[in-house]
């Protein structure tokens, strides 16, 4: 297991690029259309994925970070290397305000 503020290898990249795309797929974004996938490299090498997903009511909604760490927390992970963040816009937008603090 590399340390954990091992840089990021060129196929990790890859893997978290190819693996947030395809997580925008599983958004649940009626209200906003606004389809976003992330993708996290767990310390001990796994990638674990979240999409976002909206509720009528706005702040219930979660965002792709927010999931994908959720997910990966209650799977027993609580270190993390990398995440990365796709959207259908150019450019690509940044983390949320929330998931920045
Ligand atoms: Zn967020």
């Amino acid at each position: 297991m590399p340390p954990i503020n091992a840089p990021v290898t060129a196929q990790e990249l890859s893997t978290l690029s190819t693996k947030a795309i395809d997580a925008k797929a599983a958004a649940y974004c009626p209200y906003s259309k606004f389809r976003v996938g992330a993708c996290i490299l767990t310390a001990s090498g796994e990638f674990v994925v979240g999409a976002n997903v909206e509720n009528v009511a706005y702040p219930v909604g979660t965002c792709a970070e927010r999931v994908a760490f959720a997910t990966a927390i209650v799977a027993g992970h609580k270190e993390f290397r990398a995440i990365a963040v796709a959207t259908d816009i150019t450019p690509g937008a940044s983390p949320c305000g929330m998931c920045r603090q």
